[in-house]
Order: C-alpha cells, then sequence, then structure tokens
C-alpha cells in the first residue's frame, strides 16, 4: 500500500495575488492530504513563491517542463540542476500539449527523464492517445508505444523511478473524462505491460489519471484497481474544487 498521488498542473494560470490565496486555502486541506501526496506545478516564474509558502507543510513542489540538456545556449529555458535549486520534487515530462505544441520528440522526453533521475527528481511521464486513435481501436498499441519508445532509451533501471500519468488527449481540458470502465482498463493495461517487462522492478510503480478529473469522478476512479492518484489540470486552480477532488480520495491508500 501506498499514499495516493495527486498533482496539480497549473499550466500557464495564476499570478501572485491569485496564487497566494489558492496556496492559502491548500495550505488549509488537512483531510484532503490524509494519505495522500499533493504536489503542486506552477508556472516557472512562480516556484519561488509556491516553495515559500509549502516549506514545512507535506505539499511538494513540481514542475511542468525541463530542458533536455544539462546547461548551455538554450535561451529561456530551465535545467534540472535549476530545479534542484528549488526543492523541486517532481517533472512532469510529455504532457500531450508540450509534445503537440512544441514537437517534443519520445528522444526529448528520454533525456529529460535520464537527467531527472540523475537529479533526483521523479519524472512524472505523460502518455494518452487521440480521439482518433481511440475511435480507431489504437488507444492501448499508441500508449504501449510511447512507453517502449522511452524506455528503450532510458532503459528499465531508470524507468523504475518514473511515475506514468494515463491522459487521453480527448479528455483534458474538454470536460470529457474516460469513463470508469475505459481508464481502469488502461491503466490496467500498462500495469499489465509492465509487469511483463518486470513485475518486481515496475510493482511500486505508480499510475495516475488525468482528464477532466472533478470531484464528480474523482471518487469513482480513484477506487480503481490500477489508479494510484490523479494530475489535475483545470480543477486544481479553484481552492474549492481541488479540494473537492483530494478529498474524494482521503483516507483511501492505493
Ligand atoms: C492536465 O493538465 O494534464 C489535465 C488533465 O487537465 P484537465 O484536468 O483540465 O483536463
Amino acid at each position: 500500500m501506498k499514499d495516493k498521488l495527486i498533482i496539480a498542473n497549473w499550466k500557464m494560470n495564476g499570478g501572485v495575488v491569485a496564487n497566494s490565496k489558492l496556496l492559502i486555502a491548500i495550505l488549509k486541506l488537512k483531510k484532503a492530504l490524509i494519505n495522500s501526496e499533493i504536489v503542486i506545478c506552477p508556472p516557472h516564474i512562480y516556484m519561488h513563491q509556491v516553495k515559500e509558502y509549502i516549506v514545512g507543510s507535506r505539499i511538494k513542489l513540481g514542475t511542468q517542463n525541463v530542458n533536455a540538456n544539462k546547461s548551455g545556449a538554450y535561451t529561456g529555458e530551465i535545467s534540472v540542476g535549476m530545479l534542484k535549486d528549488f526543492n523541486c520534487d517532481y517533472a512532469l515530462v510529455g504532457h500531450s500539449e508540450r509534445r503537440t505544441l512544441f514537437n517534443e520528440t519520445d528522444k526529448d522526453l528520454a533525456n529529460k527523464i535520464l537527467l531527472l533521475v540523475q537529479g533526483g527528481i521523479i519524472p512524472v511521464l505523460c502518455i494518452g492517445e487521440s480521439l482518433a486513435q481511440r475511435e480507431n481501436g489504437e488507444a492501448n498499441s499508441t500508449i504501449i508505444k510511447q512507453l517502449e519508445a522511452v524506455i528503450n532509451i532510458v532503459g528499465y533501471k531508470c524507468f523504475k523511478s518514473v511515475v506514468i500519468a494515463y491522459e487521453p488527449i480527448w479528455a483534458i481540458g474538454t470536460g470529457k473524462t474516460a469513463s470508469i470502465a475505459q481508464a481502469q482498463a488502461m491503466h490496467k493495461a500498462i500495469r499489465e505491460y509492465l509487469t511483463r517487462l518486470d513485475g518486481k522492478l515496475f510493482r511500486r510503480t505508480s499510475v495516475l489519471y488525468g482528464g477532466s478529473v472533478s470531484e464528480k469522478n474523482a471518487s469513482d476512479l480513484i477506487k480503481q484497481k490500477d489508479i494510484d492518484g490523479f494530475l489535475v489540470g483545470g480543477a486544481s486552480l479553484m481552492a474549492d474544487s481541488f479540494e473537492a477532488v483530494c478529498s474524494c480520495s482521503a483516507g483511501i491508500k492505493v
């Protein structure tokens, strides 16, 4: 048994004043924190602000992105070393918005994962199929290919430290969620794939669900055998909805 992992992805939202209010409210979420590890991924420019609020609490700091190189002439980018300066614990890698809008390749993602693991930051690899892929019956093969592409480069030993977030692209920010059965089936497929690779090595790998998670679906989703937590976008931007999502699963161990 382990604690649930609930990651808030603020995306490109927020501001100094709004963040303060949200963070003060999140720090009061005693019930929501039972058996949960909560991680906040703000835009980089607000990491310092978030860090100042959460210091001494059980809430962890994450990042939405990191560069695939150690250092150098990469204007506007942020390195693993810089994230470590801020005690960042988690890093999203390969969110579908980054894959699509910023053309991130599997090789980029693998390089990021290698650097993150070396630097002691936990990568959260996002995978998920498009609507067309699901409608063509390619949902399973798509996500397995995404996993394989990265594992083939980083190797099992490194991948052992990775958290996986299954996020059907058609459910991100759309208000459409995978049905409970669809989500559990995809998580089971991921778990079975990892077990076939090395059951012992990947026994404790956390597999999160993301895609319009809200207070309406969180309690049913978290009860599924293979769902270990959530990656939450929209519902993490308001204290009430984030509290509701976190509280749905308070007390449940996964
Ligand atoms: C996300 O940002 O990864 C996400 C799942 O967003 P939303 O919860 O808004 O669908």
